[in-house]
Order: structure tokens, then C-alpha cells, then sequence
């Protein structure tokens, strides 16, 4: 339950999301306590999970608290998904304060603004709020051949690893629906044209940067017989899979991409 209560104060047995570069300290049981961390640490107030009340904190470095440092896509693979998105949130969280410090219009240093996760400019008034960042994936589908089933598009892309087969991803420009979004982006790196786009479900997603909210779709290609063209420059492979024999190259568990083509998958044939 997200939170921006200031006005307790951390209690020794409340979870303690410790964040430092892009990795966060765990402990025995998921996250350490308040009270495992030195006094003067600077608590900043995340919500509560299950009426256990969160706090982050940012340290320098690593070495500024033994412990074993491990990064947010290590911890979603294993922790439950409550834990997993907290420790999201705290990633999201803690990097947002770091990097908006100051008023993008007159320079004053910004102003907490009590019970929100937001900041004010004391001089000019410039109102900062947490601002997310939205993107889609899209989850492509066609008939297959007479009397197989239907297949499934998925894309490498240059940046990410190598052999991963994902989703066409992107995010949402100013201005436009997370649908719009969605035909847009699948259009500029496969060439493709969709029907019947329907809303899947989100995900928070603490990898490719603070902030993030992932909005999946379902799609089936407006021309059946068409064929992925790939930019060579976001993505470097495109390929219809029949829905009984996907690659092993499957994004993680813990991810909607995965939540996305398992659903799919699943779907009855026809
Ligand atoms: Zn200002």
C-alpha cells in the first residue's frame, strides 16, 4: 500500500528497504528491520505491506553497509510479488528523490511537500510530482497453418540480451492512449497492422529505469499472410512461433512479457 506519511516515526521491527546504485540489502527473511540499520539513517516513508509500515533509505554505496546487495530483478525472480514490488517501489522511490533535487525552472533546492511522494519549488512554486513513465507491450497473434495453432511474434531486441525472445515494447509518447501506443509502436518496429487490441493487465517494472508501468495488450496482425520487417536498429530479429513450440528464450517468470505469452499460450486453439 503505497504512503507518504512523514508524520510517524520508524519503529525497530518496520521493513527496511535499503537501496544503493541500482541494488538493494536483503536480509534472512527478504528485507531487513529498521532496527538492523545504523540510528542516524535517513528514513524516507515508502507505505506499509500487510500494516507493517516501509521506509527506504539511500546509501553512498555498498560498502557503506555490509550485506548481501542484490538487484531488483534477482529479488522478483524469488520474493513473492508483494515484496517484489515494494522493493520497486523503494528502487523507484529512493532514485526519484536523488535525481530531483533541484527546480528545473529556477534552480532552488525543491521542498518535500508532507504526505506525498512530491516536491515543491519554495521560490517559484513549481509543483514536482513523482512522475511515472508508461509503456505497452503487445502480444501478437495469427492463425497458423490449416489445422495448427495459431502463432505468436517475438522480437530480439539489440540492446537487450542476446537471445531473449520478447514482446514488441515501447513507450507511450505525450499525448497519446496506451492502444494508440500500442499500434504505433508495433508498426514502427515490425511493420504490422493490428486488430482487436485488448487490454491484458500492468506491472510496476523496477528494470529498465525508475518508474516505469508496463501495460500489456493482446493483438491478433491485421493481415494474417504479413510478415515482420525489423528496423536492424531497436529490434534485430522478428519471428512467428507456433504457440506449441516456443522458444526456451522466454522472458523471466516475474515479468508480464512472461504473464503475457504464458496467457496466450494457454488460450484454446482457433
Ligand atoms: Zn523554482
Amino acid at each position: 500500500m503505497p504512503g507518504a506519511d512523514r508524520a510517524g516515526t520508524p519503529q525497530p521491527g518496520d521493513l527496511a528497504l535499503v537501496v544503493a546504485g541500482r541494488k538493494l540489502l536483503t536480509g534472512a527473511e527478504g528485507f531487513p528491520r529498521v532496527a538492523e540499520l545504523p540510528a542516524d539513517t535517513a528514513w524516507v516513508p515508502l507505505g506499509t505491506l500487510d500494516g507493517v509500515p516501509a521506509w527506504g533509505a539511500e546509501l553512498a554505496g555498498e560498502e557503506a553497509h555490509p550485506g548481501r546487495w542484490r538487484s531488483w530483478r534477482a529479488l522478483a525472480a524469488e520474493l513473492p510479488a508483494p515484496l517484489a514490488d515494494l522493493a520497486g517501489r523503494a528502487l523507484a522511490v529512493l532514485t526519484w528523490r536523488r535525481t530531483h533535487r533541484w527546480c528545473g525552472a529556477c534552480r532552488a533546492e525543491l521542498a518535500d511537500v508532507p504526505g506525498e511522494q512530491s516536491r515543491r519549488c519554495p521560490d517559484c512554486g513549481l509543483y514536482v510530482p513523482m512522475q511515472l513513465s508508461a509503456a505497452v507491450l503487445v502480444a501478437i497473434t495469427r492463425p497458423g497453418p490449416a489445422g495448427s495453432p495459431d502463432e505468436l511474434l517475438l522480437v530480439r531486441h539489440a540492446d537487450g540480451p542476446a537471445e531473449l525472445w520478447a514482446l514488441v515494447a515501447g513507450y507511450v509518447e505525450a499525448g497519446e492512449s496506451l492502444e494508440a501506443a500500442a499500434r504505433r509502436e508495433v508498426g514502427e518496429e515490425v511493420g504490422l497492422t493490428l486488430d482487436q487490441v485488448s487490454y491484458f493487465g500492468s506491472q510496476p517494472w523496477a528494470v529498465s529505469g525508475p518508474g516505469v508501468l508496463l501495460a500489456g495488450f493482446t493483438a491478433t496482425a491485421a493481415d494474417p499472410a504479413a510478415e515482420p520487417v525489423v528496423d536492424g536498429r531497436e529490434l534485430v530479429q522478428a519471428r512467428w512461433f507456433p504457440l506449441d513450440a516456443l522458444p526456451a528464450e522466454l522472458p523471466s517468470a516475474y515479468s508480464i512479457s512472461r504473464w503475457l505469452v504464458d496467457h496466450v499460450a494457454a488460450r484454446p486453439a482457433g
